[in-house]
């Protein structure tokens, strides 16, 4: 820290991306992208003079991209906001909606980011321990008097809450924003988009990093009532107008455009996801039905860092989340199946160990 850096940021603790690391040639399942790359349509768009063009600005508008994804999520343009990956939504919206009387509430185990946005924009936040199972009981957030956070399907657990159980939350919160981040929600899970023609206090959050496999493009996009991008709007117009650059509509225009190559690719992943899934369980593993591109794992056994550790020693790289209701548990991205068959056969050897 330099002596220069604002007192209000002394103590702020950052988010902690999964490790990239250069030492060896690992096994990366630890940061939930997809194994499959990009629609073969995003390399020939990006080949087809869209680099020649770098010198000009990005039209902030994203028209085009806007439309598909409007026509993808059965909504209006104006209904869509993107964002420089989702991260930046939820980071917008951390700006727009909260302030030091209007906090935040969101699940004790859940994506580590929301209490960062909220220390550093100084808005108080609740953390709501989920159940004993990981399930969220939907009578925490009724009535709350601060926007809720709900990431679905819940990261790291991958538990889905069903699509009634969010829509009492939202219609229990009228006057507060609920924010339903669906990153994970093309493996399997039912989306809340639909709802956003009928409550104006919801900001649907989703992501091309996943599902999509443009995790390295940074492209994410929320879908709320025009009020409520218009409120979004005004957060980029104030800090990153250009916040999507022109490499990236392009590649997410292609992607979109390809839709039926990222939904074959994300039934892949399931089908890989609960393949791996019976075989873990019959290593002895506890798993959670996750609905996301990850299983989340424990060994009754086996502690999670010392399994984390021992996958990582034979080049194996998993998440784990030292903290007190996750220390036991693994994150483990699903990926390709010969990398799922390296993963068993690894935790079979060190089972056996
Ligand atoms: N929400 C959740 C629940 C996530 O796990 C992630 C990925 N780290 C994100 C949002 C952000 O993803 P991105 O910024 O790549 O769209």
């Amino acid at each position: 820290m330099s002596r220069f850096l604002s007192d209000r940021f002394a103590t702020l603790e950052a988010y902690v991306p999964g490790e990239q690391p250069q030492d060896m040639q690992y096994v990366k399942l630890n940061t939930n992208e997809s194994p499959y790359p990009p629609s073969p349509r995003v390399t020939e768009r990006l080949a087809s003079g869209e680099i020649e063009r770098l010198q000009l600005y990005p039209n902030p508008l994203y028209a085009r991209l806007r439309e598909l994804l409007a026509a993808h999520c059965g909504v209006k343009p104006e209904n869509i906001f993107l964002g420089n990956g989702s991260d930046e939504v939820l980071s917008f919206a951390f700006l727009a909606f909260c302030d030091k009387e209007n906090g935040a509430v969101f699940p004790d185990v859940t994506y580590g980011f929301y209490p960062v946005f909220a220390r550093l924009y100084g808005i108080p936040f609740r953390e709501v321990p989920l159940r004993a199972d990981f399930t969220v009981d939907p009578a925490d957030y009724k009535g709350n008097d601060a926007m809720v956070v709900l990431a679905n399907p819940n990261a790291p657990t991958g538990l889905e809450l069903p699509l009634d159980a969010v829509e009492d939350i939202i219609r229990a919160n009228p006057d507060r924003i609920v924010i339903v981040d669906e990153a994970y929600v093309d493996f399997g899970a039912v989306s809340a988009v639909p709802l956003t023609a009928k409550y104006d206090n919801l900001l649907v959050v989703q992501t091309f990093s996943k599902s999509r496999s443009m995790a390295g493009a940074r492209l994410g996009f929320g879908i709320a009532s025009p009020a409520l991008i218009a409120d979004l709007d005004q957060m980029r117009y104030s800090t990153n107008p250009y916040n999507i650059n022109r490499l990236t509509v392009a590649a997410g225009e292609a992607a979109q455009e390809d839709a039926d190559y990222y939904l074959t690719n994300c039934r892949r992943i399931v089908e890989t996801r609960e393949k791996t899934a019976r075989a873990m369980a019959e290593l002895g593993f506890i798993l959670t039905d996750s609905k996301g591109n990850f299983l989340f794992a424990k060994h009754p056994e086996r502690g999670g860092g010392a399994l984390y550790q021992a996958l990582r020693d034979r080049g194996v790289l998993v998440r784990w989340f030292d903290k007190p209701r996750t220390a036991d548990w693994l994150r483990i991205t699903v990926g390709a199946p010969e990398q799922m068959d390296t993963l068993l056969k690894t935790l079979k050897t060190i089972l056996e160990g």
